[in-house]
């Protein structure tokens, strides 16, 4: 270990990125300010539609304990389905290889809020990441938790180290009036025997959970597991506490990778080549295995529901600091 020119002692293999990430990061956040306009914000949640676009922020979250940001990274946003990403660990924690009776795992190649998948595959979603299949997630941790609100919330303010977090109840309810689609998957998936409680309440549970806020921080901060072989960090000088096996959190980052950009999963693998998950807020986490986590946020999204802004800084951040091109 050696101590860098921002203050932060690095193993060898990143030295030389650490000790530029200050300064990457302002050159990203100044390129990244061209694309302002190319996108549009989530309006089919009305809450969402709301957001101020013109917004960027980035975190990079180290696995030495060192944090970078810039821009509006201390700024909280709608998390939406990145939340998948945590419920799914919470319940491969619970179930182990018995979710893969429930869920599946390749990528969907259609739309985040497709219906049409589970007619010819009886009910059974492609993976957890797209809106049904982490319905399904939410039904069995509804089965499970009588608050999930508070257990989601009790896991991330554990990892984020963050007593704060809360969900905002005007994007949950406005997503709830609005949930047609999701409860139809839900019914649909019922009637073929793929959901245990009243659509209705997973309903009102999954709606909460996507408008759980956090900052780019926060988050980053709240992922860093995946990038430490499942140990959180324990940021006052502790041992880190196991969060997730070594084993698990592989295939969480292979799934993360395949399937966590819905239809856009191959383009992002091909641009950014890291485990990812983007949301309809406008949020991106990517996982650089035994480096750390990055979390970007830009509110302006593409025809696929993905943040322009957040995957051009990821792209340009692969690109300027070699992450990720020996890690797969
Ligand atoms: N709450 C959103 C929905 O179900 C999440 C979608 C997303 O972020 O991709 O439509």
């Amino acid at each position: 270990m050696a101590p860098t020119a921002c203050g932060i002692k690095c193993t060898a293999r990143f030295l030389e990125c650490a000790m530029n990430l200050p300064a990457l990061l302002d050159q990203i956040h100044t390129e990244a300010q061209a694309l302002y306009g190319k996108g549009r914000v989530a309006d089919y949640i009305p809450a969402l539609g709301e957001v101020a676009p013109r917004q960027f922020g980035m975190a990079v979250a180290l696995v030495n304990g060192g944090m970078h940001t810039v821009g509006d990274a201390q700024v909280p946003f709608s998390l939406q389905s990145i939340t998948k990403l945590f419920t799914f660990v919470i319940a491969l924690k619970l179930m182990g290889e018995e979710l893969w009776q429930r869920v599946g795992r390749e990528p969907s190649g259609a739309a985040f809020n497709s219906i049409v998948q589970l007619e010819t595959e009886n009910g059974i979603p492609r993976n957890p990441f797209i809106n049904a299949g982490a319905l399904v997630i939410t039904d069995i941790l509804t089965s499970r938790y009588a608050h999930l609100d508070y257990a989601l919330l009790g896991a991330l303010r554990r990892l984020a180290d963050e007593p704060n977090l809360h969900w905002n109840p005007r994007v949950a309810r406005s997503e709830r009036e609005t949930a047609h689609r999701n409860m139809a998957m839900a019914y649909f998936m019922k009637s073929h025997g793929n959901f245990q409680n009243e659509p209705e309440l997973v309903l009102d549970n999954y709606c909460r959970q996507c408008a759980t806020e956090m900052s780019c921080a926060q988050l980053a901060q709240a992922t860093l597991f995946l990038a430490n072989g499942g140990r959180d960090l324990a940021l006052d000088g502790q041992p880190d506490e196991l969060f997730l096996s070594a084993e698990q959190t592989r295939r969480v980052n292979a799934l993360l990778l395949t399937c966590g950009a819905y239809d856009a999963a191959g383009d992002f693998a091909y641009r950014i080549g890291l485990p990812v998950k983007t949301g309809v807020g406008g949020g991106i986490v990517a996982v650089v295995p035994e480096v750390g986590t990055v979390a970007v946020w830009a509110p302006e999204l593409d025809a696929k529901g993905n943040s322009v802004l957040g995957a051009f800084a990821l792209e340009r951040l692969v690109q300027l600091t070699g992450w990720g091109h020996t890690t797969l």
